[in-house]
């Protein structure tokens, strides 16, 4: 079987979980005065991503990005190289202006995703952090120009690395997005 680059953290077999990994220091591309980000606790909801607006490592078909509460987000050096990439995105992806590599990306707009940033776990200098859980806008690695001919291919390889491809977010999140939805039009009790 052809191997395809869905990702480095997906291709080479995933580091063991840590159960007691409790975050750490998200660290940029440059090799020097790199940008620190601290992320105080655990992330959650790891998993592969084919939009494209997430960065990704070069060569890569899908990002690996999580989520942690935006109050645990903190800059801890060279914060002056970070700009927001689309200022109008839900997602405010800080990135560095030098290498490109986005550090965090809070919600802060009124969504269900409201409070926490997106992070890529790949740029922590500790191990440890728990493995992607399932891929999702896997079918969006064609507006990157991935070839659609192979999308049954990239499904495949997805699932023989344990990750469910889903081409939204996986059933957990869009049930709770729908129930952050319904609760605000009043149809289901808050
Ligand atoms: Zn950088
Ligand atoms: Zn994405």
């Amino acid at each position: 079987m052809s191997s395809i680059a869905i990702h480095p953290a997906v291709d080479s077999g995933f580091r063991a979980t840590d159960a007691a990994f409790s975050g750490g220091t998200l660290v940029c591309k440059c090799t020097s005065n790199p940008v620190k980000v601290r992320i105080k606790g655990d992330i959650a909801h790891n998993h592969a991503c084919g939009c494209t607006k997430c960065w990704k490592p070069e060569g890569a078909a899908f990002s690996v990005v999580a989520v942690a509460p935006t109050e645990n987000v903190e800059v801890l050096e060279n914060g002056d190289k970070l700009a927001v990439v689309d200022p109008a995105a839900l997602i405010q992806r800080h990135a560095c202006k030098e290498c490109g590599v986005h550090m965090y990306g809070p919600v802060e707009r009124e969504h269900p995703f409201q409070g926490l940033s997106f992070v890529h776990p790949e740029r922590f200098q500790e191990t440890g952090w728990a493995k992607p859980g399932f891929a999702a806008f896997v079918s969006s690695i064609i507006e990157s120009g991935f070839d659609p001919s192979k999308m049954d291919a990239v499904r495949a390889q997805l699932k023989a690395s344990g990750i469910e491809p889903y081409d939204c977010l996986n059933p957990g999140l869009m049930d709770y997005i729908a129930t952050w939805t319904a609760k605000k039009s009043g149809v289901l009790a808050s």
